[in-house]
């Protein structure tokens, strides 16, 4: 196993794109999202740049700041529920990633912690999860936070519950908002540059730690 667990007592995986290929197409889900969003009368223009979940955190704020409490609650539920549906959809048959069993297996053997935390949806998640018997200890949705990644209450709500110290943990994962969130929390990052993904997506938010590939890891 690479070095950078050795002295790990927890490791913390992104799920999407990290220990599974789920084909969840993010481009339209962040489409369906702004439909919804100009449903309300909210100006989608200043969202086209954020993914549907900080879409709909925006769009919710620009509604209660305007006195629509009530309706920015009704926007999220709704919002919520399409997005459900949608990633159930794609979730359907999930992909493992080569080398996530060993990679798992050998941590457990080590006695490390093994989390997840995605900005998935809980049910899909540990649909996800059980489909393809991944091993975990715990899990963390967006579903179980305020904040999704890229703020650190993802990490910070796992290490609380297990009482671990952050430089003990590793937070992997295959998008920049993994790394800042573990970097955030305090922890060791590692950055999978997928070898599908064109332009390294960690080039503003450097990992401790880049491979192109899980396998690499072990
Ligand atoms: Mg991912």
């Amino acid at each position: 196993m690479h070095a950078i667990f050795h002295h790990a007592q927890a490791v913390l995986f992104d799920l999407d794109g990290t220990l599974v290929e789920t084909g969840i197409d993010f481009s339209r889900l962040r489409a369906a999202t702004l439909q919804l969003i100009a449903e309300y009368g909210v100006d989608t223009l200043p969202l086209q740049d954020l993914d549907a979940l900080g879409a709909v955190e925006k769009a919710v704020e620009v509604l209660r700041s305007a006195g629509r409490a009530e309706e920015s609650t009704d926007l999220r539920t709704r919002a919520f529920a399409r997005l459900q549906a949608m990633e159930m959809a794609y979730c359907a048959a999930p992909r493992p990633v080569p080398g996530v069993y060993d990679l798992l297996n050998a941590l457990k053997e080590q006695n490390a912690r093994i989390g997840i935390i995605t900005r998935n949806d809980r049910r899909v998640s540990l649909n996800t999860l059980e489909q393809l018997q991944i091993p975990y200890d715990l899990l963390v949705s967006r579903d179980d936070v305020e904040k999704v990644k890229p703020h650190p209450q993802h990490v910070t709500v796992a290490l609380e519950r297990w009482e671990i110290a952050p430089e003990r943990c590793v937070v992997v994962g295959d998008y920049w908002m993994d790394v800042e969130a573990g970097r955030a929390a305090g922890c060791c990052t590692v950055g999978i540059w997928r070898l599908d993904v064109p332009i390294n997506p960690f080039r503003n938010h450097p990992p401790d730690l880049l491979v192109r590939e899980l396998r690499e890891l072990l």
